[in-house]
């Protein structure tokens, strides 16, 4: 099957449409709540629901592999789904308006993926059918903790089956939780979230014994402690949650609940990851194509345009970085295309998620800050939005495996070697 180079007709359409909502709910309060960190932007999160109903989109989450949108009837026979490539498109555009109320979309975020990618047909449809509710609502993955973060094999959270009850009990501290809160609290405005706890349900096995559990939002023994201030996407809540003898059903595990001598429960959090980075790396192209835009805008007010076409030795220093950038983002984004387009086509992309991530991840964070820098002092004052995509780019080199964590997969995935024998 060829990849075709032409973004198809839903993504154009799609494009089309959230450059409004970005321009109009996003860009417009991006100072706003990046300068008023753990402010809701209810306006945006009650819009975007009501926009998501109507076009009946549940949730910018993965959905199954070829199981999602654009193709329906005979036609599905014959053409692969392009959900990942049409969600790709969207968060990029999303992040494009604002990377940090992208965030708080509501839907099922990685919350949502992780039972995508690891829960059973019955699981899927009980805890996903409420994104497409009366309220907006939100989900959240916790597999960080402090001693634990590239290193996700060394969770320390345990979930016992307490065998009275026939219900796991879950103890252990999380850390870093995108949309934690606004997943777990009750809002009068919000519908039941819940978040995916990450836990060893034998820590004697290592991998093999990791499960994740779907927590319930209002789970007695689940506190939220703490929500970081943060350098970036200050408009999403990051969260700090502790589980004290938290019990939760016997069927939120997700997946197979007994401990084989195999590492199924961590290939659940690493497919969750092949799905999700694509889209981590889609959402930092949003903020440097916003940052390189700026950049080209304030270039030609100020009479410098870029000559395409001269060759290099003629153009000016301006011209080569502009033009630099401009490669960087749109190889960036070809590997983001490959990577989700393998995604649809039910193939495996190990490889392609973690190369885009890299690649996004370079792009966005040297993008961004060689803007503030041709911009000088404008690049650097509060008045224009260029020294905050420099900080919102900063986070996709980290969450989702950081910048050197996806390159070990690179290597592994090129070379042929186990996470035991290249770490
Ligand atoms: C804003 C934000 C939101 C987040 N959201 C979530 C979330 O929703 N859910 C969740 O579970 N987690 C989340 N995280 C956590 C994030 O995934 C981790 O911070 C990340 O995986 C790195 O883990 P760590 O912080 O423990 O750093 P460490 O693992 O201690 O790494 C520190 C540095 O060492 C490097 N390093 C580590 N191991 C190696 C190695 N083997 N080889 C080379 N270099 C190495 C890392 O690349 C990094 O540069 C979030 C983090 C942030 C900042």
């Amino acid at each position: 099957m060829p990849i075709e180079f032409e973004a198809p007709k839903p993504v154009v359409q799609t494009q089309f449409v959230l450059k409004t909502v970005a321009e109009e709910m996003m860009r417009s309060n991006s100072r706003y709540f990046d300068e008023h960190e753990h402010e809701i932007p209810w306006d945006y999160i009650e819009f975007m629901h009501t926009a998501m109903k109507a076009m009946g989109v549940g949730s910018l989450a993965p959905k199954d592999k070829g199981n999602g949108h654009g193709n329906g009837g005979e036609e599905k026979e014959k053409r692969p789904s392009i959900s990942y490539q049409l969600l790709a498109a969207q968060i990029e555009m999303l992040a494009w308006g604002d990377v940090g109320m992208y965030l708080v979309t509501p839907g099922g975020g990685l919350g949502a993926a992780a039972v995508q990618a690891a829960g059973t047909p019955e699981q899927k449809s009980k805890f996903l059918e409420r994104f497409s509710g009366e309220k907006p609502t939100l989900a959240a993955m916790c597999m960080t903790e402090a001693g634990a973060g590239s290193d996700t094999a060394s969770i320390r959270t345990r979930a016992v089956l307490d065998e009275k009850t026939n219900e796991w009990v879950l103890n252990g501290e999380k850390i870093f939780v995108t949309s934690g809160d606004k997943a777990f609290s009750e809002y009068e405005k919000l519908g039941r979230g819940f978040i995916v706890v990450w836990a060893s349900i034998d820590p004697s096995v290592g991998r093999a014994g990791m499960r994740a559990f779907v927590v319930e939002a209002g789970t007695p023994g689940v506190r939220i402690v703490k929500l970081e201030r943060k350098m970036g996407i200050r408009a999403s809540d990051t969260a700090a949650i502790s589980l004290v003898d938290a019990h939760v059903p016997y069927d939120n595990v997700l997946g197979s609940p007994t401990v084989e001598k195999t590492t199924s429960g961590f290939k659940g959090a690493m497919a969750t990851f092949d799905a999700t980075r694509p889209l981590v790396a889609a959402s930092g192209l949003g903020v440097a194509r916003a940052a390189l835009e700026f950049l080209k805008e304030k270039l030609t007010e100020n009479g410098v345009q870029i000559r395409y076409g001269l060759p290099r030795q003629k153009l000016t220093s301006v011209e080569r970085d502009v033009i630099d950038m401009e490669i960087m983002l749109k190889s960036a984004w070809l590997m983001v295309i490959k990577a989700v387009w393998m995604a649809d086509n039910k193939k495996s992309n190990v490889l392609e998620a973690s190369m885009s991530k890299i690649k996004a991840g370079d792009a966005c964070t040297k993008i961004t800050q060689k803007v503030v820098e041709i911009l000088g002092p404008l690049g650097y004052s509060r008045e224009f939005l260029a020294e905050k995509w420099f900080r919102d780019a900063k986070i996709t080199d980290i969450y989702e495996g950081t910048g050197q964590i996806n390159r070990l997969v690179v290597a592994r995935q090129i070379l042929g070697y186990s996470g035991k024998e290249l770490r």
